[in-house]
């Protein structure tokens, strides 16, 4: 076996991975390994070529290509070696990857700090129980996006879509251009699950229409799809008998939801957050394994690529920390979820690093509301809260802590002798509607 012995390890070239490793490289100037089992870097990037990619980090609508390639330049640039067509196979607890690829064949990389940034994979149709016969011309909404943007390839010509998650959205859009019919987007939940923009532009501006408290309870044909059956749902998601019709189509593409890969995560021990699907992580993007951070989708499910490359700075700035032996110490922080607010991440923080830093919370919201306060409470105390006009559960709301509104004195006022605890929650806005200390 090929063995390998580095400072950091990074497992995932998609933008996370490539955020992480030269950010590690920058902060310990180190050996910083990236792997990725594709051919090339840059992730589920290289097959967003539609733009609305960097407004924040880089102050520019790229498409997803160019996004990618900005920062795969600057992990080159800084440093990182980069080992593709590689997959990783199984990390351990002590960091030690095992991962394979043609040119060593079976490696061995033991590294000081790991960053697991895999991404996600979709739900399938598996995932939801679809009934009705099993034709081809059923495709994830991913996997229809890669055969037209990056294999020249039509999935189909006449297509209804399961689910208003934002990859679909894209495809009524991309699947317009392209000449085919988008029938209908469907969606199950009252609200739709894709950012609005992507409503406004895939959607309303292409004339599809989207049927809220929908779902389909039949597809249709022998070979191919040939039609599908939808109806409306009651409060408990159930289809009401009577409202059923049905829609002639060849394709049904599903947009229904996007899963954690964290197989190698979960095999090495890290605790999983119920909600997010993903490691829990502290303020420096620690999982519950000592030296191992996580960054990007492999966390939660991100709508904006920019937050994913902040996350990923600030793994990769711990990943370095560890292998500087600077890693802060002391006492911590649970984040939790309080009233109207589904999770938050990370979900432990350092003191310490409350009292170095501004610290950013991510969260989503349990359901849509209007003029709302986000408050971040220790005991009975805001510490720090922000107007917001609308939060939607598709749109991750981001509350950033600044230096100073948490410290050792706060913290121990707050919670008496118990298990410190920030609670963030969702509140009717204050008169003055500002950012409150
Ligand atoms: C269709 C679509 C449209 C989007 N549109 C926008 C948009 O308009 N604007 C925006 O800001 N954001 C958008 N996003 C969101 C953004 O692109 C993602 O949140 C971001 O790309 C996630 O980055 P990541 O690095 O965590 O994951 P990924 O990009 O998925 O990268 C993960 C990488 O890990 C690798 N990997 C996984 N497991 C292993 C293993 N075992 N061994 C080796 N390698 C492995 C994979 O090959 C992959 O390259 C969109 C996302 C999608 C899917």
């Amino acid at each position: 076996m090929h063995r390998v012995e580095c400072d950091a390890a990074v497992i995932g070239g998609g933008p996370a991975g490539l955020g992480a490793a030269a950010s590690a490289k920058k902060s310990c100037s180190g050996r910083v390994i990236l792997m990725d089992r594709d051919r090339e870097l840059g992730g589920i990037l290289q097959q967003c070529i539609h733009n609305g990619f960097g407004l924040q980090t880089l102050s520019q609508e790229l498409t997803g290509p160019e996004y990618a390639e900005h920062y795969i330049d600057e992990a080159r640039e800084a440093g990182v070696e980069v080992l593709l067509d590689t997959m990783v196979l199984e990390l351990a607890p002590d960091r030690r990857i095992y991962a394979v690829n043609r040119a060593q064949g079976m490696m061995e990389i033991s590294a000081k700090a790991v960053v697991l940034a895999m991404g996600c994979r979709e739900r399938n149709r598996g995932a939801i129980t679809i009934p009705g016969s099993r034709p081809a011309g059923v495709f994830t909404a991913g996997a229809a996006q890669r055969f037209v943007n990056m294999e020249g390839y039509m999935p189909g010509k006449r297509v209804v879509i399961l689910g208003s998650g934002d990859v679909g959205l894209i495809m009524a859009r991309r699947l317009t251009w392209e000449g085919a019919k988008v029938e209908a987007v469907l969606e199950i939940l009252p609200f739709p699950s894709g950012l609005t923009r992507n409503i406004v532009q895939c959607l309303d501006d292409q004339g599809i229409p989207l049927y809220l408290g929908h779902t389909v309870v039949d597809v249709h044909g022998d070979e191919r799809v040939t039609a599908v059956t939808v109806a409306k749902v009651d409060e408990k998601l159930r289809p009401i008998p009577g409202t059923e019709w049905k829609i002639p189509c060849d394709t049904l593409l599903l947009s229904i939801g996007l899963i954690p890969e964290n197989e190698l995560t979960r095999a090495a021990g890290a605790v999983i957050d119920p909600i997010t699907q993903g490691p829990v992580v502290t303020d420096e993007m620690e999982t519950s394994i000592p030296g191992v951070f996580a960054c990007g989708n492999v966390v939660q499910v991100h709508d904006l690529v920019d937050n994913v490359t902040r996350e990923a700075w600030v793994a990769g700035e711990g990943a370095g920390r560890l292998v500087n032996g600077q890693q802060p110490t002391g006492p911590t922080v649970r984040t939790r979820a309080g009233d109207g607010v589904r999770y938050v991440v990370p979900q432990v923080l350092h003191v310490e690093s409350l009292e170095k830093r501004d610290i950013r919370l991510f969260m989503r919201v349990a359901r849509p509301a209007e003029n709302v306060n986000v408050e971040a409470v220790i005991g009975e105390r805001v510490v720090h809260s922000k107007y917001e006009r609308v939060v939607r559960p598709a749109e991750m709301v981001a509350l950033t802590i600044p230096l100073g509104k948490v410290n050792r004195g706060k913290v121990v006022d707050g919670t008496g002798n118990g298990q410190p605890e920030l609670l963030v929650r969702i509140t009717p806005r204050h008169r003055d509607g500002g950012e409150k200390a």
